[in-house]
Parts: structure tokens; C-alpha cells; sequence
């Protein structure tokens, strides 16, 4: 099983199907795009590279990334993503520890990084500037060389070594293979959305992460494949793209799904509008907020999906339906509102104690996936993967519980739940009452140590602009809505929440903020 051969798979059907856009412009039918990965193989070749030889790509979201990521399958080899907001530093840890012999990059990575940057990893082969004039050449074909054949994979080969974000320590490289690929791309249809060959698939996340695997279900069912002309995510820009391709899907995490919700707002668009603009927005990697979920589908229209997953199982664990969202007469629907979903069609879902025993219904505890989207392991780092994989179930380091009806809602991360007096305290359970305080914009509740509790409860709340927040009145707000143990101890009014490159709030940065008195504390 190698997963390139789903790109001849259409391409032999209907070559002239457009396949690649840049913007609204197409930049590679269905045959071309297997042909420049045909001949980008026979390059690898050419050059010595192995099956299984690592080939990293360290670009920001580009037309060309979906050409790399092919043409490396197709060679045998396996993709090494790395997200284009690291510092080179960063990424070159990366490269060395995946020992990737080619890097392809972009030059202009984010505004923050100087030209030339990524052309300073060091170490490698061949750093290829996929938008150097001299870059066709690679996609080309050479005088007298056939285009290489597909090289025979096993379905438990390397396919994409992703690295964590690394929160806590240094990243880990999760071993994807193509099994895992294959049954993320064929779950998509059963757990996430119907696509139809004239779907768009807009990339505006970033594609060295979920984004770029929801390519391999696009590819699947023959749909066209579109990189925003900005290579990011401009809420206008997209809805003008959706204006001139039809209705575009995306993944997106929720602090983007509440950027666009909020252009969607205050630019008037009418349901009638977004649609036109937008099929499914898929949303995960992060916890959504039930007002946020609520206010987006007032919004923009019963256009959301959410997915829950992690690197270790990418896109697949569980999934909250289009249909789920909208029953809101359900005498459920608020926890359901609240919860990730059901499990994906090919995993199964426990929550567990420490020791791996069942927890009842309705009780926390860790979750744990087991199906063939888990990972292969960790590269090079046996102890991590003994420590994640234990009896063939994927340890996700998530808090949750199971209804009887089988939908799981998230607490908190193990390491982020709180323990103040003996007593658990899941953070989100916190944010979410805050989150409806009049003038709040953002929230994230994390543990302080404390001499006499354990731990105290401390909030970081960003108001929304011009709102002028008083401790006094959040304070009052928690005490109407939570019990008085779970509510702050201590509130930190800021401008804004650290987060990663992936814009997960950085808790640990925060807890690490603590370590020095605040000011504001009540
Ligand atoms: P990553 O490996 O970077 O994709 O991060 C995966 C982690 O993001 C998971 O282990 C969860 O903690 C979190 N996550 C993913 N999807 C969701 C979701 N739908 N709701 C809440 N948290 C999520």
C-alpha cells in the first residue's frame, strides 16, 4: 500500500480534471499533478535517496507542498512536515532528528523571519526553493528518463513524520503511516462530510498539520485542492474565494473559526452569503467554547463539524456531526453541545483509570484510542512510545468522560487539571462560565501553587476591546455560576494568551508566569 496511488487513481480517470489552485487560479490539472510528482520521484531516485529516506518540507501553505508531499510518496519516501512559524533553530532540531537528507522550503515564512532563513538549515542534501526560478526544474521531465513508477510501500511504512508542538519539552516525531493515512482519508467520508468532485478544499490552516493530511480524502473523491493566495487565513479572502470556486470546506481551529464568525458578522454576511462561501468548516485541535459553537451556527448556518484528535492519531477520534449540532431539541443538546462526539467509524474510545480499568459512565478519567489511525510510535524514543502505547491503546494525555450514549467530553489535558484542597477542578469548566461574562473575549484557567491549598485557581482573561473589566464583576459572574471552590482565586486581565504556532494556548507559559506575584489577585 503506497497512499500515492490515489493520485493516478483519478488522474487516469480524467487527466484535464482541474486539480491545484493558487487563489482562483488552477495551477495543475489531476495529470499534471501526477506527472510532476512522476518526475519529481525520478529525481529522488536519481540522487540516491531510499524508500523510507525522510524529505522535510518547511513552507509556508503552497501549491507546491501537495506536488512535494506526492512526489515523495511516490519516490517511497516519507514527508517530514514542519511548521513554517518555527524558528529555524527549532526546525533545524527537527531535521536532524528525522536525519532528512532534502528540505524543500519557502523563503518568506512568516513576516517575522528574515529572508533567506530557512535557506540556513544546515546539513542537508539539497535545500530546494520551491519558488525559485530554477524549482520547475524539479517537477520537469529530463531528457531520455521515464517517469518513475510507483515504489511499493507496505502499509505499515513511514509516511509522515510529524513532530508535536512540543509544549513540554523537546518534540517527538509521530510515526504516520500510509495504513494510518489511508483510514484517516476513508473516515472522513463516514464521520466528517460527503465530498463531490467538484468540491474545494481550502488550505488556510497551516498544511504541515491536519490541514495538509485532509488533502488525502479531497484526493479520494477526486475534489479540487485550494491554497489562498496569501497562504493563510484572511476571513474576506476566503469568502471571495468561495465566491469564485463554489463552496469551499476547511479545517480550522476554533480561535480561527471565531475569526471568521466574526468578519462573517461584521462585514453582514447573510446566511444565503455563507453559504455560497463555505460547505463544512471542520474544527478541532483545541476546545470550542459552547457559546462559540452556538453563536458560529447563528452566524454562518449548520455549516460545522467537530473532529477530536491528536498527532498520534491524526483527525481520528471522535466526531460531533453536522446533525448532532443542529438537533437542538434533543433533551441532551446542551452536554452534547459540550462534548467532542462520538468515536470515529474505525476506533474504539475508553476512559480509563490509572491502572487501564474502565471508568463508570459520566466519571473522568484519560482517554484512550485504539484503531489503525494510531500511530507506529515515536521515532527513536522507544520509552515514549512504551509510555503512549500500552496493550495496543494510544494513551492521549486527555481528560474526559463517556456518556451512556457514547459521547465523550473533554475535561482538561491530565497535566492542566487543577487540584486545589484535595478537590479536582477541570479548567474549561471555568472558562466556559467566564467566557459568558459580559466583555470577555478570551479566557484560560490554569493552577498556582499554594502553600496552604495545593493549588489555586487562576484565570488570564483578555477583555474584548474597549471593554472595561472589573475583577470584582467577574468574580461576581463565577459566584452565580459555579460552585465558590472552582471559581478564581486570583484573575489576570491581559492583552492576549501565549499560544503555539498552531494557536493552542500555551498553559504551560502561563503556569510559568505564576511563578512571579501578580498584581491582580482578589
Ligand atoms: P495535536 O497533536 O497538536 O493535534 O494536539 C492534539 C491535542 O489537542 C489533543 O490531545 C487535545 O488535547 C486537543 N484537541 C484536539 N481536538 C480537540 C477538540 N475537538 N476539543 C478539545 N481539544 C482538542
Amino acid at each position: 500500500m503506497n497512499i500515492a496511488h490515489l493520485l493516478p487513481r483519478i488522474a487516469h480517470q480524467d487527466p484535464n480534471r482541474p486539480a491545484i489552485f493558487h487563489g482562483s487560479t488552477c495551477v495543475a490539472s489531476y495529470g499534471e499533478w501526477a506527472q510532476r510528482c512522476a518526475h519529481l520521484a525520478g529525481q529522488f531516485q536519481r540522487a540516491g535517496l531510499q524508500p523510507g529516506d525522510r524529505v522535510a518540507i518547511f513552507c509556508r501553505n503552497h501549491p507546491r507542498y501537495l506536488e512535494v508531499m506526492f512526489g515523495a510518496w511516490w519516490a517511497g519516501l516519507a514527508v517530514v512536515p514542519i511548521n513554517a512559524k518555527l524558528h529555524v533553530r527549532e526546525a533545524q532540531w527537527i531535521v536532524d532528528n528525522a536525519q532528512a537528507r532534502w528540505a524543500f522550503i519557502t523563503q518568506d515564512l512568516t513576516a517575522d523571519v528574515t529572508p533567506d532563513t530557512a535557506a540556513q538549515l544546515q546539513g542537508l542534501e539539497r535545500v530546494v526553493d520551491i519558488e525559485s526560478g530554477q524549482a520547475d526544474d524539479w517537477w520537469a521531465p529530463v531528457d531520455g528518463a521515464p517517469p518513475s513508477p510507483i515504489v511499493p510501500r507496505q502499509a505499515t511504512d513511514l509516511a509522515w513524520l510529524f513532530y508535536t508542538s512540543g509544549t513540554t519539552g523537546r518534540p517527538k516525531g509521530v510515526m504516520i503511516t500510509h495504513r494510518n493515512l489511508m483510514t484517516m482519508g476513508l473516515t472522513y467520508f463516514n464521520d466528517v462530510d460527503s465530498i463531490a468532485p467538484h468540491d474545494t478544499i481550502a488550505y488556510a490552516a497551516p498544511m504541515s498539520h491536519g490541514a495538509g493530511i485532509y488533502a488525502i480524502p479531497h484526493l479520494m473523491a477526486g475534489a479540487r485542492h485550494a491554497v489562498p493566495a496569501s497562504g493563510g487565513f484572511e476571513p474576506a479572502e476566503l469568502f471571495a474565494l468561495g465566491q469564485a470556486l463554489g463552496p469551499l470546506s476547511l479545517f480550522a481551529a476554533p480561535t480561527i473559526v471565531k475569526r471568521l464568525v466574526d468578519h462573517a458578522e461584521s462585514a453582514q454576511h447573510t446566511k444565503a452569503q455563507c453559504s455560497a462561501s463555505f460547505k463544512t468548516v471542520v474544527y478541532g485541535g483545541a476546545p470550542m467554547y459552547a457559546a462559540d459553537i452556538q453563536r458560529a451556527i447563528r452566524v454562518m448556518g449548520p455549516r460545522f463539524v467537530q473532529i477530536y484528535g491528536q498527532g498520534e492519531s491524526p483527525m481520528v477520534g471522535t466526531a460531533l456531526s453536522r446533525q448532532h449540532l443542529a438537533d437542538t431539541q434533543h433533551p441532551r443538546y446542551s452536554e452534547r453541545l459540550a462534548s467532542v462526539g462520538l468515536a470515529q467509524t474505525p476506533v474504539r474510545i475508553r476512559v480509563c483509570d490509572h491502572q487501564g480499568q474502565d471508568m463508570p459512565l459520566g466519571e473522568v478519567g484519560e482517554v484512550l484510542i485504539q484503531g489503525d489511525s494510531v500511530m507506529a510510535g515515536y521515532w527513536h524514543n522507544p520509552e515514549a512510545t512504551a509510555a503512549a502505547i500500552r496493550d495496543g491503546w494510544l494513551w492521549t494525555g486527555d481528560m474526559g468522560a463517556l456518556d451512556a450514549d457514547g459521547f465523550l467530553t473533554l475535561k482538561d489535558r491530565s497535566k492542566d487539571l487543577i487540584i486545589s484542597g484535595g478537590t479536582n477542578i477541570y479548567p474549561r469548566e471555568v472558562e466556559e462560565v467566564l467566557l459568558h461574562a459580559p466583555g470577555v473575549h478570551e479566557v484560560a484557567v490554569v493552577g498556582a501553587p499554594d502553600a496552604e491549598w495545593g493549588e489555586i485557581v487562576v484565570a488570564f482573561v483578555v477583555p474584548l476591546p474597549g471593554a472595561d473589566l472589573s475583577i470584582e464583576a467577574l468574580d461576581a459572574h463565577c459566584l452565580q455560576e459555579i460552585a465558590r471552590f472552582k471559581r478564581p482565586k486570583r484573575y489576570e486581565i491581559v492583552q492576549e494568551l501565549p499560544k503555539n504556532n498552531y494557536g493552542k494556548v500555551l498553559k504551560t507559559a502561563l503556569r510559568a508566569r505564576l511563578q512571579s506575584p501578580g498584581p491582580a489577585t482578589c
